[in-house]
């Protein structure tokens, strides 16, 4: 039997925040993860060199059922306080686009932080073993890992979401949650790229093209680029309106954001003997006009077509419909959309309102970021809410 003030489930990056901030209270903590090693997202996350904050965050840039809950812990621990941490540890790093920040060397050097930070407080790692039980009684939790009970007063959940199982993700931190009686927003794949059916595949030849688009469904919107793949839509803008979209619901595209609808007739008084094809493959590309053009079946020297003509073609690009048959999955997903219902939550400390003592943090809650550094963000800040808490 072994004694703790809390123990914690999950050395990603909430998780090991979490154990961080606490340990450095002095509280005595252990950090449980079925992985062997601690941070394997963070590893993998901005394509090896971990986008760890925005400098944007705001509540409103994140999905809940609450979408005031992320507030509390956002507001005390903000991305200028990662930023300090990470500038204490001499990483060097750089905005790319849109309040991005990332590291100018490795992801690693965010995972050499985190189990620093761990060090200092003390924490104690149980690594690569599956947990075997957790029970609930007299005000501790006995959480039973390769024939050990190890017993605490606070139990955090901070197992993640089931996005990319095959690095070892699960729905786990739902399974405890209702088991201790909470409820759960139900999960779907979200920061994913949709798939397109049959009557899309004519974009299967623009597979790797790219554009700056603006995307839209329903009042949301993003300007980012679009990629077309072998199977459908991705990119950064496609994958900021997944986390937003509904199956059987169409997506809106604006392939030309920065033209008015009937900027095609201005093109015609100034060329009339220019074909639509050439005008549109200036501003679109050529294989991207090519390919919107065999869909609006309209041809010829811009002279020869009537004004309604144009404006129609102008509407039809800067209002193109797409209607994903689904998306790639939890296979291809960033985050995963729902989890733990903040209903059941404190904003302020993330412990369970009816459950004393238990807690939950980072994507295993039903708060998700946009893309950008808002996922790590909400892991770090509502880690530390915890963190400050058992
Ligand atoms: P995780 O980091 O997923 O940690 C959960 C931990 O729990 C893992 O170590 C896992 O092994 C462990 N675990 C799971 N089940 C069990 C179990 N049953 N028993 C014991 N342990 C278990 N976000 C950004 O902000 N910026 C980025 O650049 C970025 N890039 C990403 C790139 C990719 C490819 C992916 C998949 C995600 C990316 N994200 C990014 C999202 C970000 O990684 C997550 O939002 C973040 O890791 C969530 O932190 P977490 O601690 O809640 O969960």
């Amino acid at each position: 039997m072994a004694e703790y003030d809390a123990i914690i489930l999950g050395a990603g990056a909430a998780g090991m925040m979490c154990a961080a901030t606490a340990g450095q209270r002095g509280k005595r903590v252990l950090l449980v993860d079925h992985a062997e090693a601690v941070g394997k997202k963070i590893l993998i996350s901005g394509g090896g060199r971990c986008n760890f904050t925005n400098i944007h965050t705001a509540a409103d840039r994140y999905l809940s059922a609450n979408p005031h809950f992320a507030k509390s812990a956002l507001g005390r621990y903000s991305a200028q306080d990662f930023i300090g941490l990470v500038d204490r540890y001499g990483i060097a790093w750089h905005e790319k686009t849109l309040g991005q920040l990332f590291c100018d060397g490795s992801a690693k050097q965010i995972v050499a932080m985190l189990e620093e930070e761990c060090t200092k407080g003390g924490v104690t790692l149980a690594l690569g073993q599956a947990v075997a039980d957790i029970d609930h009684g007299d005000g501790l939790y006995r959480v039973t890992i390769g024939g050990t009970v190890h017993r605490a007063p606070a139990l955090v959940l901070a197992t993640g979401g089931p996005s990319i199982p095959k690095m070892g993700a699960t729905g786990f931190a739902y399974d405890v949650a209702r088991h201790f009686g909470l409820s759960i927003v139900q999960p779907r794949p979200a920061l994913v790229p949709f798939t397109l059916g049959p009557e899309e595949q004519l974009f299967q030849s623009l597979s790797g093209v790219s554009a700056d688009v603006e995307v839209r469904w329903n009042k949301t919107r993003f300007r980012e680029a679009a990629l077309f793949t072998h199977r459908g839509l991705s990119g950064p803008a496609m994958l900021q309106i997944s986390s937003y979209w509904q199956h059987r619901t169409a997506i809106q595209v604006n392939f030309l954001p920065d033209r008015a609808t009937d900027w095609l007739l201005a093109e015609k008084a100034e060329r009339p003997r220019t074909s639509l094809r050439r005008v549109l493959a200036q501003a679109l590309t050529e294989r991207l006009a090519d390919a919107l053009l065999e869909r609006i079946e309209v041809q010829g020297e811009m002279g020869a077509l009537t004004d309604k003509v144009l404006r129609q073609v102008g509407t039809r690009l800067s209002d193109w419909a797409f209607a994903p048959s689904g998306t790639e999955g939890y296979a291809k997903a960033e985050v995963t959309v729902g989890g733990i219902a903040t209903a059941g939550l404190s904003s302020r400390t993330m412990e369970a309102a009816k459950v004393p003592g238990l807690y939950a943090i980072g994507e295993a809650v039903d708060v998700t970021g946009w893309l950008g550094g808002y996922n790590f963000q909400w892991a770090w800040a509502s880690g530390v809410a915890a963190g400050q808490a058992v």
